[in-house]
């Protein structure tokens, strides 16, 4: 067991706890309170999801770990679940956006584009820098929270926030 479920368990067995709105939840889900109001925790939308980016977060209330892949928004997890904790999936799943930290390679002065070569929305652009090394740099429209970004950064340096 990691360190963080056993402390997840840990806080659970004292009982009483509301659990922690994660850094990133599922897609079209709603609000996180309502959310955990309906989830049963069965974990049918972890064993639905092709890519495996869902895991049991705090209270083994299902969360997104976009260090393990991409969304490639398939809507399986909504489909799995049999709450009503989903909202349509015609509009967008989520108001969320790639952020990127200071320990970015670029920004060191590294040679790096690893983000943007996995961006298939073009989301990520490089403007040219006379003298020094382009850094990343998000056109916000154009980001879909996918998080395919996430995991090839080699300093793991890329969060997806929410905007909510
Ligand atoms: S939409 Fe598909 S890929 Fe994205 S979290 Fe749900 S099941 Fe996984
Ligand atoms: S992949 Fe990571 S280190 Fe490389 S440019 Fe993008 S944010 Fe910076
Ligand atoms: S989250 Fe997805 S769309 Fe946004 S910058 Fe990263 S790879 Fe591109």
């Amino acid at each position: 067991m990691t360190e963080e479920l056993d402390l997840s368990r840990r806080r659970w067995l004292k009982g009483g706890l509301v659990p922690l709105r994660p850094t990133n939840c599922l897609p079209w889900s709603v609000d996180w309170f309502g959310f955990t109001a309906g989830c049963t925790r069965c974990g049918d939308c972890l064993r639905a999801c092709p890519e495996q980016i869902i895991v049991p977060g705090d209270g083994g209330y299902p969360i997104i770990r976009f260090s393990r892949g991409e969304c490639s928004f398939c809507g399986n997890c909504v489909d799995s679940c049999g709450q009503d904790i989903f909202f349509d999936k015609q509009q967008s799943p989520w108001r969320q956006l790639a952020s990127f930290g200071d320990a970015c390679l670029a920004k060191q002065g590294i040679y790096c584009r690893s983000c943007q070569d996995v961006c298939n929305a073009a989301a990520i652009k490089f403007k040219p820098r006379p003298g020094g090394i382009s850094r990343p740099e998000l056109i916000g429209d154009l980001c879909t929270g996918c998080g395919a970004c996430v995991a090839p950064c080699p300093v793991q340096t890329i969060a997806v926030l929410c905007q909510e």
